[in-house]
C-alpha cells in the first residue's frame, strides 16, 4: 500500500465489507488489516463460533431410508447467524471475495484446533454460469485458504457440476432440494481420489443436500471417507458426535 493511499486510509473511514455501513470512529477497526478489507466492530463482535461440542452433525438434517451414507459427518463449526448471516451474502452478491478467504482462514484455525484430518480438501463446485456471473467460487476461496492455515492439501477442480440446478435457497420443500441436487456431481476423471480421504467444503449448509451428493460422488469415485465441512448453518438437532 501506497504511503499516501496509507494516510488517507487513516483520515477517511472506510465501509464495512459485512454490513455496508460507515462505522464511527468508535466503531473502526485499529488494526491493520489489507487493503480494502474493512470489517465495523459490530460485525466483528458477532463472529462466534459454536461451542466445542456443537460443531459435529450429520449432514442431512431429514435423513432418509436408503441412504447410501447414513452416517456422513458435517463439521460446521458457526451458526448462520450474527457476523455470518451478513457476511454470506455480502461474500456471494456483493463482491467481496476477501470475505470468503476471512472466513477460510478462521475456519481453518478451528480445524487445527479440532483435529480435523484428511489427506485432501475439495469445494464444492459452482456452476459454469454462476462462477462466470461471480468472478470467483466462495466455496473454493474459503478451502483454499483454511488449507493452508490447516495444511491439508488443497484441489480446487476435483469436483464438477454434471448438470445445471436450480438455487436451493430458492427451494423451501427438503425432498425438493434433494431432487434438485440428485446426480449433480462427478469426479474429474484426471483425479484420482482412490483410497484417500477428502473433507468437501461449502460455504453454508442447510438441508445438507449438496454437501450430500458432492460426498457421494467422491465415494463413487473411490474415496475410502468423506467428510462434509460448511462454515455456517443453523441446525437445532445435535446429531453427530464424532468423525
Ligand atoms: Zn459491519
Amino acid at each position: 500500500m501506497g504511503i499516501l493511499k496509507k494516510a488517507v486510509d487513516l483520515m477517511l473511514p472506510r465501509n464495512c465489507c459485512v454490513c455496508g455501513r460507515f462505522p464511527d470512529a468508535d466503531g473502526r477497526i485499529p488494526y491493520d488489516v489489507p487493503d480494502d478489507f474493512h470489517i465495523c466492530f459490530d460485525c466483528l463482535s458477532g463472529l462466534i463460533p459454536q461451542p466445542p461440542d456443537r460443531r459435529f452433525f450429520l449432514c442431512l438434517s431429514e435423513p432418509y431410508d436408503g441412504d447410501p451414507h447414513p452416517d456422513l459427518p458435517l463439521y460446521m463449526p458457526f451458526p448462520y447467524k450474527g457476523f455470518f448471516e451478513k457476511a454470506v451474502p455480502s461474500m456471494k452478491f456483493h463482491s467481496h471475495p476477501e470475505l470468503a478467504q476471512f472466513a477460510g482462514r478462521l475456519l481453518g484455525g478451528l480445524m487445527k484446533k479440532d483435529n480435523i484430518g484428511a489427506d485432501l480438501i475439495v469445494p464444492v463446485p459452482l456452476a459454469p454460469s454462476r462462477l462466470k456471473e461471480r468472478g470467483y467460487n466462495q466455496a473454493g476461496l474459503i478451502a483454499s485458504e483454511a488449507s493452508k492455515i490447516c495444511g491439508i492439501p488443497y484441489a480446487g477442480d476435483v469436483l464438477v457440476r454434471v448438470r445445471e440446478t436450480e438455487r436451493q435457497t430458492e427451494i423451501v420443500d427438503n425432498a425438493l432440494r434433494s431432487m434438485n441436487v440428485h446426480g449433480a456431481f462427478k469426479v474429474d476423471p484426471s483425479f484420482d481420489v482412490e483410497g484417500i480421504e477428502v473433507l468437501v467444503l461449502d460455504d453454508v449448509a442447510t438441508t445438507g443436500n449438496t454437501l450430500h451428493e458432492a460426498a457421494c460422488a467422491l465415494y463413487e469415485a473411490g474415496a475410502s471417507k468423506v467428510l462434509c465441512c460448511a462454515v455456517c448453518g443453523n441446525r437445532a438437532v445435535l446429531n453427530a458426535e464424532s468423525l
